[in-house]
C-alpha cells in the first residue's frame, strides 16, 4: 500500500461485506475496481487476526487490517512482506478474569466463546473445523454470548470501573480494552503510516462500528434485511451517516460505487 493514499476504505466483514452465510460475492467487482484504482481497503473486525489472514488471502486483499474489534492492527511490510503488529488493548487472559468479575456482580453468567463446545460454536456461528479455530485464535479481546438486553446494560455500566468497554455485535457481545475501539484503531494506523491526510470511507452495520462511523470523513451504514442497526439510527436520522440501499455485499458495492463515481478525480 502505498503511504500517500488519498481515501481508505475500512470495512467492518460481519453483516457488511459479508452476509450471514460470509458470502461477499456481490461486491467482487467493486473490489476489482479498487484495486486496479489502487484504493487500499482495511478489514476493520471483530475477527481474529487468524481469521482476517485466510479472508486475505482469499480474496486478494493486502492492505493493513485491524481486528478483534480494534484491539490489534496488522500489516506487511513491503520489502520482505513479514508482518508488522500493533497492540492497542489488554491481554485475552486480563480481560476474561473482568469479565468473570463482572459475572458476579450481575449475578449472570457471561459465557465467553471460547469455552462453548464445537457443536454450539456451529449452532451460533455457522463455522465448523478449521474455521473455529481461526475464531478462538483471540489475544485482545473476549467475545461471549449475548446476554438479554437489561443484562447488557447493566453490564455496560460496570464496565467503566475495570477499564474496559463491550460492544454488541449481530451474533456475540465483546469484551476489551477502553483504550481500544474501531475508530481508535483507525487514527493509530494513520500515525503509524504516516498518512494524516488520508480520508476514510467506513462501512458498518453494528453498534461496535460506532466508534468507526464516528471517526470516519464518510461513514456508511449497511442495513440488514430488516433495516439498519437501532444503535446506528441516530447516525442516518442527523444526516451524518448514509444508509446504503441494500444489505451487505450488495450495500456495500452500490454505495463505495456511488462514493468513488464522485470522486472520479481521486487518485
Ligand atoms: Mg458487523
Amino acid at each position: 500500500m502505498k503511504n500517500n493514499s488519498k481515501y481508505w476504505i475500512v470495512t467492518d466483514l460481519d453483516g457488511t461485506l459479508m452476509d450471514e452465510n460470509y458470502d461477499i460475492s456481490p461486491a467482487k467487482k467493486t473490489l476489482d475496481i479498487l484495486s486496479k484504482m489502487a484504493i487500499p481497503v482495511i478489514p476493520c473486525t471483530s475477527k481474529t487476526a487468524s481469521e482476517v489472514r485466510y479472508f486475505r488471502n482469499e480474496n486478494g486483499l493486502s492492505d493493513p487490517f485491524i481486528v478483534e474489534n480494534g484491539a490489534a492492527i496488522y500489516g506487511t511490510y513491503e520489502n520482505n512482506s513479514s508482518e508488522w503488529e500493533l497492540i492497542l488493548g489488554k491481554s485475552y487472559k486480563e480481560l476474561r478474569i473482568i469479565l468473570m468479575n463482572i459475572s458476579k456482580e450481575v449475578n449472570y453468567q457471561l459465557i465467553p466463546l471460547n469455552d462453548l463446545s464445537q457443536n454450539q460454536i456451529f449452532e451460533l456461528t455457522g463455522l465448523s473445523g478449521k474455521a473455529i479455530n481461526r475464531a478462538l485464535d483471540r489475544h485482545w479481546s473476549v467475545p461471549f454470548l449475548n446476554p438479554p438486553d437489561d443484562i447488557f446494560e447493566k453490564v455496560k455500566l460496570i464496565c467503566e470501573s475495570y477499564n474496559v468497554h463491550v460492544f454488541k455485535g449481530n451474533r456475540m457481545s465483546h469484551l476489551l480494552s477502553s483504550e481500544s475501539h474501531k475508530g481508535q484503531a483507525v487514527n493509530h494506523l494513520k500515525v503509524h503510516l504516516q498518512n494524516h491526510n488520508v480520508r476514510i470511507i467506513a462501512l458498518g452495520d453494528s453498534q461496535n462500528d460506532l466508534p468507526l462511523l464516528q471517526y470516519a470523513d464518510i461513514s456508511i451504514v449497511i442495513p440488514g434485511k430488516n433495516g439498519p442497526n437501532k444503535y446506528l439510527q441516530n447516525g442516518i436520522d442527523k444526516g451524518i451517516f448514509r444508509l446504503a440501499n441494500a444489505p451487505h455485499a450488495e450495500g456495500w458495492s452500490n454505495s463505495i460505487e456511488e462514493v468513488i463515481n464522485s470522486f472520479k478525480d481521486l487518485c
